[in-house]
């Protein structure tokens, strides 16, 4: 099983302003209560990681735009290395905080400069960290915010 990056609560309460907006969820739950409505919503989990260990990436696939009535991702973003030689791997990553192409692809390369500049000197858990910290203008300010201080520890535990 995929380690869990980060998670996000949804309404799905129809006639509720934030119906569909993902909420940052600060601590790991199965539970998600609408602040705006207060009615239950669900929780849907960020997570990523290669479809075969220990095998280099040469392709990563983000799934985005996350359609909280079916339960289900909309869009994939791919980017690929072609110039990659060797054995073909794809890094899978799914996440409910991303809702355009242009964001996903952002995300995508980031994650794919990662693996392959890191390929020599991290394990895969090393991965998730550096990949978890792209940070992005796209998320709403709560999640850009916890993304930020969470880099800022990542910086002062490196030094
Ligand atoms: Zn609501």
């Amino acid at each position: 099983m995929r380690p869990t990056l980060r998670q996000a609560g949804f309404c799905k309460n129809q006639g509720c302003e934030d119906v569909g907006n993902p909420v940052l969820l600060p601590h790991l739950t199965s539970e998600f209560i609408c602040p705006s409505c207060t009615q239950k919503g669900v929780v849907q989990v960020e997570s990523g990681g290669p479809r075969i260990r220990s095998l280099p990436c040469n392709e990563v696939q983000v799934e985005f735009g996350f359609d909280v009535a079916t339960g289900f991702y909309r869009h994939v973003a791919v980017v690929r290395d072609e110039s990659f030689y060797g054995k073909r791997n794809v890094y899978s990553y799914q996440t409910p905080f991303l809702q355009t192409e242009k964001r996903a692809l952002e995300r995508a390369e980031v994650i794919l400069g990662n693996l392959s500049h890191y390929r020599e000197l991290l394990t895969d858990e090393e991965i998730h960290q550096t990949t978890e910290f792209a940070l992005s203008l796209d998320d709403d300010m709560d999640v850009f915010r916890a993304d930020l201080c969470r880099l800022a520890k990542q910086w002062v535990s490196v030094r």
